[in-house]
């Protein structure tokens, strides 16, 4: 029996095995601090859940087009051009099961055997995986702590070679809550534009942005950068919409087309009510993404106050999403010992930096409330005075 060798390559989700530690603990009646959460702890706002339930008593239970309503593509359209300064038409926008599905379906459109795509670490867990899954070679840029876990287009320029077919950007990122400047974008689009590389920009924490930081949309700097990028967002944080399972991405005509074939394929439309909900969520008032994005930012601002006062902790404050990358080198233990040991012994859950590509560090999530990153905290403190 022989599987796939690009299924094969797989490797299982190392963020499993504490998760279900974790469960398992907590199911034991142990009170475990969760540092680990992926989304929002909030609840998706009332208006949008008002919509999807409305569709639903309406009877609107049928198939959509496969890459999605018209009704929604035209308010992705708009969400475009009015947020991004990038042009879209409707039908060069694809909504999909989740923006995962989105990335997923971008690499697929571009990249085959042989291919290599350039990924910048710490990064999101999925990409090498996706990359891996169509025959592609992720190349890894190992960035530094010292320039905020971003990609200099210089590190760009050294990992391309003649096989380089497209870039991976993800900014604000998971799990660095990194936001690049429009001149780091400029300098990476531009080694990009030299020998026509695609750019994949991931930019699902778009609304997740601290301290009036800019959001750049590569798309929107120049018509070759338009021409080479697949621009990716989703409902699933900025909404607090995870298991809507909603995601769109808006590219050049011909990329979204194979995109659309593509899906037409696999999975169809996605949801038909949770896409009702989706055009409620972008027409309706922006006042919940605000009030949640202010909530994650005292969070940020308590956490990083705590973390930095820890000795032998370090932290780069973020500035977007809703994670905060710790510096744990100068334990001597790989974060996969650490985050257990943190486990076992304080009962704080945390994500091994391994699991994105970087064994010096720990990923905090905020997405949880006070109460709970305060009491996280005192442990950690406790923990690393005793280690
Ligand atoms: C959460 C996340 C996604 C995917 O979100 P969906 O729930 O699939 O819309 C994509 N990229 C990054 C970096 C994420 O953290």
């Amino acid at each position: 029996m022989e599987l796939s060798s690009h299924a094969q390559q797989l490797s299982p989700s190392l963020t499993l095995a504490i998760d279900s530690k974790a469960k398992a603990m907590r199911a034991e009646g142990i009170d475990v601090c969760g540092f680990g959460a992926g989304e929002p702890d909030f609840d998706t706002p009332e208006h949008i859940k008002e919509a999807a339930i409305e569709a639903l008593r309406e009877g609107f239970t049928k198939y959509t087009p496969s890459s999605g309503l018209p009704e929604l593509r035209t308010a992705i359209s708009e969400k475009f051009a009015a947020d991004n300064n990038v042009d879209y038409k409707p039908g060069q926008v694809i909504v999909s099961n989740g923006a995962k599905q989105s990335c997923y379906n971008a690499i697929l459109a571009c990249c085959e055997p042989g291919d290599e795509v350039v990924i910048p670490a710490p990064y999101w867990l999925s990409y090498p995986d996706m990359v891996r899954l169509v025959g592609a070679e992720p190349v890894i840029v190992q960035t530094k702590a010292e320039n905020s876990y971003k990609m200099t287009a210089e590190e760009f320029e050294n990992a391309m070679t003649p096989r380089t077919k497209m870039v991976i950007l993800n900014s604000p990122g998971n799990p660095t809550g990194s936001v690049y400047t429009r001149s780091e974008i400029e300098g990476i689009v531009e080694v990009a534009l030299t020998e026509d590389i695609f750019i994949l920009s991931d930019e699902i924490y778009e609304k997740l942005i601290y301290d009036d930081v800019e959001h750049i949309s590569p798309a929107s700097l120049s018509k070759e950068a338009y021409d080479l990028t697949i621009t990716v967002n989703g409902f699933s944080k900025a909404y607090a919409m995870t298991g809507w399972r909603l995601g769109y991405l808006g590219a050049p005509e011909e990329i979204a087309k194979v995109i659309d074939s593509l899906q037409s394929h696999s999975t169809s439309g996605p949801n038909s009510f949770a896409q009702k909900g989706a055009v409620a969520a972008l027409k309706g008032s922006q006042q919940c993404v605000t009030d949640m994005r202010d909530e994650f930012n005292i969070r940020r601002e308590y956490m990083f106050e705590r973390v930095s006062a820890i000795p032998n902790l370090s932290a780069v404050k973020p500035l977007g999403a809703f994670y905060m990358l710790v510096n744990i080198a100068k334990f001597g233990l790989s974060s996969t010992n650490f985050a257990d040991r943190l486990l076992s012994k304080a009962e704080v859950a945390v994500v091994p930096g391994i699991a994105f590509g970087d064994d010096q560090t720990i990923r905090l999530s905020y997405a949880a409330d006070l109460e709970t990153i305060k009491t996280g905290l005192d442990r950690i403190e406790q923990f690393c005075r005793t280690v």
